[in-house]
């Protein structure tokens, strides 16, 4: 088992798209959320749009239907399904929803990959409604994290996880501004995957100093393929080093590859086309 937990975000970082605004815009409920969207968190709105996708008779199959047609790069299975196989902890903090998340994991076969997924909850009721709560109860217990939305703060998910794995690195991937703050929260020797040209890229950009971890961008499925899969060799080789105590050459230029230069690199594990 590799001393390595890997943290993904799920929407526009594992799936291609935001999966509320994929089933809101597939069963043609756009204006409405649009209408609704200044009147409620976002949280509240999607449980507010599943009442309304029920009541106009779709069905938790017609949903299902939906998702198992997400947007995924085709690269993006194939790197979860190495990294696992490669003794790694995968594990998922999403502002999305339990349903929508499990569904599409297990559409892709990939659902034995993950061993924790940290999200709102999203349970079918006795009725076929798909109910959505938030992952924090913010009436009673609000999160008091500025940075994040009342329903999810994935900063103090990342800090709960921080406590469970005592000296495994962490290496973080997200797009969204909801990525910042577990970014903030990685520490030295840990690695954040921040999608170029994103928010939580833009963000991290503004003041790189504010992040310990060292910071990897990507652009697409076969950047976070190449760069993760390089990550996670890299992590592995200096563990088999530090059985010795010699630090290898390889290990001294590994902590120099800054933001700009990583793409330059080539992959260290072979990549199956
Ligand atoms: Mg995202
Ligand atoms: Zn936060």
């Amino acid at each position: 088992m590799a001393g390595i937990v890997v943290v993904f975000d799920f929407d526009k970082t594992i799936i291609d798209c935001d999966s509320d605004n994929w089933v809101v815009d597939e069963l043609g409920f756009t204006d409405l959320f649009n209408q609704l969207l200044s009147t409620m968190p976002w949280n509240t709105l999607m449980d507010k749009i599943m009442e309304e996708i029920h009541s106009k008779g779709n069905t938790i199959g017609d949903i299902a239907e939906v998702l198992n047609c997400v947007p995924i790069h085709p690269r993006i299975v194939p790197a979860l399904r190495t990294a696992h196989a490669l003794g790694c902890e995968l594990r998922i903090v999403s502002d999305a929803n339990l349903f929508f998340i499990e569904t599409i994991l297990r559409h892709l076969r990939i659902e034995e990959c993950f061993s924790e997924i940290n999200t709102n909850p999203g349970y079918v009721d006795g009725k076929g409604r798909l109910r959505i709560s938030p992952y924090h109860d913010f009436h009673r217990a609000p999160h008091g994290c500025p940075l994040c939305p009342p329903n999810m703060c994935k900063g103090a998910v990342i800090s709960r996880i921080q406590g469970q794995i005592s000296n495994k690195k962490l290496i973080y991937l997200g797009d969204g501004s909801g990525d910042y703050c577990p970014s903030l929260k990685l520490g030295h020797g840990d690695y954040v995957m921040p999608r170029k040209g994103f928010p939580v890229w833009d963000l991290i950009c503004k003041n790189p100093l504010l992040v310990k971890a060292e910071i990897h961008e990507w652009t697409d499925g076969e950047g976070l393929e190449r760069t993760l899969l390089r990550l996670i060799d890299g992590i592995m080789s200096e563990e088999d080093n530090s059985d010795g105590s010699l630090v290898s050459a390889a290990d001294c230029k590994f902590q120099t590859i800054s933001m700009a230069a990583n793409e330059a690199f080539p992959p260290v594990l072979p990549v199956p086309q």
